[in-house]
């Protein structure tokens, strides 16, 4: 069965693959898109790049440093400021030997590691990157609905598309 044109009569239709939607709404839906792709391949980085194993991990070498430290004989008050993450002042490293020294540099790079990790797993495990991915994946969604494309036929007299089923 032929279709004929809606505007002219004709018979002489050719099928062809156009937006549903106008072309704001192509607009709309591509802008849509963009951050649900971005968040999307962020949020598997993160997933795949942080592994709670990993935090674990950084925690546990941050602690035996530490334990390296208290073994080393530098004291307790020291070894507090190591962990929190606050740089001993210059009389106190002056009273270290050079192997203390060293030691507390060791431990300052492994607190520093693990509160990385720790902060990367709070990020991509918190409630806020959850609402993130989850209202990327609804734009993503919506994008997709908008930019979608339909089969029309298209009127070569005229120019007039006619949805085709
Ligand atoms: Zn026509």
């Amino acid at each position: 069965m032929s279709h004929a044109c809606p505007s002219c009569d004709s018979t002489s239709l050719v099928p062809r693959r156009a937006y549903r939607h106008g072309s704001l709404s192509v607009f709309v839906g591509r802008l849509l898109l963009v951050p649900s792709i971005l968040v999307l391949v962020l949020g598997s980085m993160g997933v795949v790049g942080f592994r709670p194993a990993a935090t674990r991990e950084a925690v546990e070498r941050a602690r035996a440093a530490t334990d390296e430290l208290a073994s080393a004989g530098v004291s307790d008050g020291l070894v507090a400021e190591v962990v929190a993450s606050r740089a001993p002042s210059d009389s106190q490293l002056a009273a270290l030997s050079d192997e203390q020294r060293q030691s507390i540099r060791r431990a300052q790079m492994a607190v520093a590691e693990s509160g990385a990790h720790a902060t990367m797993s709070r990020v991509t495990s918190s409630d806020a990157f959850r609402v993130l991915v989850v209202l990327a994946l609804a734009s993503g969604v919506l994008g997709v609905f908008l930019v979608r494309k339909t089969s029309v036929l298209q009127c070569t007299n005229c120019g007039t598309s006619a949805p085709s089923a």
